[in-house]
């Protein structure tokens, strides 16, 4: 029988991808939230699920690990990875990439210094607009920056704002609109086409009915 791997983002993502998940006829067999296991076999004797953190979903799913993966359009865009064909929109965890700068403070004069985990992102993003930055590359809390004065700009997801406003920024640039999406090994696809195709089709059922 061909073992088919799917890997999730934990998370915020997780909670709204096994709803989608269950639609889609796959459970695993364990509470996922109260394991500590990263491995779940689920209730289709063939497919298990992995649970990674988000920038490493496109990794596992490039290199053929795992046959299938759900990650946020923001760890697709910056991991720049090929290998997988991003066939669904999933819809949920819906949130904007943006910039962000301290409430009224007035455009950098000289060399802009931005930071953000979205590295690639960020040098795209500020290149096409012309502007030269400096990019400080941080694992979390970036809102911090600006008040530290370690940078002038943040570059993060925004959902409600909340967290911005509670620490004195402001969106400025709106980079991307992000979802969360359903990744698919490219070899995968051709050497398991049933198997592969079959839980795509199953996930398009699922939102069609959502
Ligand atoms: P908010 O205060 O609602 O704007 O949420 C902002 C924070 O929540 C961000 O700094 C992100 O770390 C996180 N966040 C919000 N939405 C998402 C999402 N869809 N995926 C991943 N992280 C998110």
């Amino acid at each position: 029988m061909t073992q088919i791997t799917i890997a999730l983002t934990k998370g915020r993502i997780l909670k709204e991808t096994l709803p989608l998940l269950a639609s889609a006829g796959i459970v695993p067999v364990e509470d996922v939230f109260s394991s500590r296991k990263l491995v779940f076999a689920t209730n289709c004797h063939n497919v298990r699920v992995i649970i990674l953190r988000g920038s490493d979903v496109a990794t596992y799913v490039q290199f053929g690990a795992a046959d299938l993966g759900v990650a946020g359009k923001d760890m697709l865009l910056e991991h720049q990875g090929d290998g997988y064909y991003e066939p669904l929109d999933l819809g949920i965890a819906r949130c904007k990439l943006m910039t962000a700068a301290p409430v009224g403070a007035k455009p950098q004069s000289g060399r802009l210094r931005v930071a953000t985990k979205y590295i690639n992102v960020a040098r795209q993003f500020y290149a096409q607009q012309g502007r030269q930055a400096d990019l400080i590359k941080l694992y979390g809390a970036m809102e911090l920056a600006p008040i530290l004065d370690l940078a002038h700009e943040i570059v993060d997801i925004v959902d409600t704002g909340n967290t911005l406003k509670a620490n004195g920024l402001e969106p400025r640039d709106e980079i991307a609109d992000i979802s969360s999406r359903l990744i698919v090994n490219k070899a995968a696809m051709k050497t398991k086409f049933n198997e592969v195709q079959g839980i795509v089709d199953a996930f398009k059922k699922a939102l069609e009915n959502n």
